[in-house]
């Protein structure tokens, strides 16, 4: 798994661009999640061939949107 690369598909997500993913070139979907102080973690997936990465202890963006905790 290239970590750090999925890492690096988070700034996207925050801007709402598409995704691919570092393994495949598959289009990626991101869901986040943070409670009331942005704290959160974001679940990277991707659609073609299902590689899947968890990013724990992220603070979001005030602009960005997420989930409830
Ligand atoms: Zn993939």
């Amino acid at each position: 798994m290239k970590v750090n690369e999925w890492i690096k598909l988070l700034d996207k997500a925050y801007m709402n661009k598409p995704m691919f993913c570092p393994e495949c070139g598959g289009e990626v979907t991101a869901r986040m999640f943070a409670d009331d102080d942005r704290f959160g973690f974001a679940i990277l997936e991707c659609s073609k061939c299902n590689s899947q990465q968890q990013i724990s202890r992220v603070k979001f963006p005030k602009s960005v949107n997420t989930e409830k905790l």
